[in-house]
């Protein structure tokens, strides 16, 4: 029997861009998509919970799973490592369910060079200082964290170019509205 296979899309943008609060709502308007879950060996922020927001790893544990090749794809960004397990999206995707994956622009260069059929989407700010106000309002980074996180957005920036669908989050319902057309269009074609 012909199974139709899953779409991976994979959103990236800014540290600070609002794309936590973008998934959040385009989940409750598409149930059936699945968040991958990455890996990582940053420490666990207030209320985040282990195997939800993420499998926070040791970076032994973590070594261990790049030798065992068990990453479709990882990477250092900012301070820590991340990665995006095969077991959340392979089974997934053979079994017809769409996933999404929230990976940083190293991370999805290297899924669109493995899966070219992915669909990337960039989500930029609307202008620098926005992404400034939201990583200081939410107050989960000190300063010097802010300063770098600012600064590697300069460079993610530069390669917005490189995705399939670039979108300007200038309000939260825009974009899920212009990620759902995506997905709706994509679901037509396949
Ligand atoms: P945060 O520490 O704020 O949760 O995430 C920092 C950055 O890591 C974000 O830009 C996010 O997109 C990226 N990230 C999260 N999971 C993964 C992953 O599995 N792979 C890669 N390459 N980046 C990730």
């Amino acid at each position: 029997m012909f199974v139709r296979k899953g779409t991976i899309y994979i959103i990236s943008g800014p540290s600070g861009v609002g794309k936590g609060t973008i998934i959040r709502e385009l989940l409750k308007s598409r149930p059936l998509l699945k968040l991958s879950v990455s890996a990582t060996t940053r420490p666990p922020r207030a209320g985040e919970k282990n195997g939800i927001d993420y499998f926070f790893l040791s970076p032994e544990i973590f070594e261990q799973a790049i030798c065992k090749d068990d990453f479709l794809e990882w990477c250092p960004v900012h301070s820590h490592k991340y990665g995006t397990l095969k077991s959340e999206v392979m089974k997934q995707v053979d079994k017809g369910v769409d996933v999404l994956l929230e990976i940083d622009v190293q991370g999805a260069l290297k899924v669109k060079e493995k899966l070219p059929e992915a669909v990337s989407i960039f989500i930029a700010p609307p202008h620098m200082d926005s992404l400034k106000e939201r990583l200081k309002d939410r107050n989960t980074e000190d300063q010097d964290e802010i300063e770098r996180r600012l600064a590697i957005a300069q460079t993610e920036l530069s390669f917005q170019n490189r995705y399939d669908y670039r979108i300007v989050n200038a309000t939260v319902e825009h974009s899920v509205k212009e990620i759902l057309k995506i997905i709706e269009r994509r679901s037509l074609v396949l």
